[in-house]
């Protein structure tokens, strides 16, 4: 049998606290806080953490749906073209993030 647990999360760097916080102690964002909720299974394994935003750009990169350019030529390149439409605003606020997925593309 499989619980969860809830961890909170930064919406801006991706900061995890298993406490809420106002301000995240990572980027000093205020109210970036969310609620996020963790499945452990039966052997004691966590679940995937970011396993949305991984399957996101793995879609991305995969799916032929019309693109807008970043503006930066290598992200676009990572990214199979651009970013799909939504997506941008979803990335835009997240330079963390998007450098950490970067990064880890060219290894
Ligand atoms: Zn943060």
């Amino acid at each position: 049998m499989a619980k969860s647990s809830t961890i909170f999360v930064c919406s801006n760097c991706g900061n995890e606290s298993p406490k809420w916080f106002g301000k995240c102690p990572a980027c000093n964002e205020w109210n970036t806080c969310y609620e996020e909720k963790q499945t452990v299974s039966k052997n004691g394994e966590k679940a995937p953490k970011r396993e949305a935003k991984t399957t996101l750009l793995n879609d991305i990169k995969k799916q032929d749906i019309a693109r807008s350019s970043t503006g930066f030529e290598e992200l676009d390149r990572v990214l199979g073209g651009g970013l799909v439409k939504g997506s941008l605003t979803l990335l835009g606020r997240r330079t963390r993030y998007w450098e950490i997925y970067f990064n880890s593309t060219n290894m």
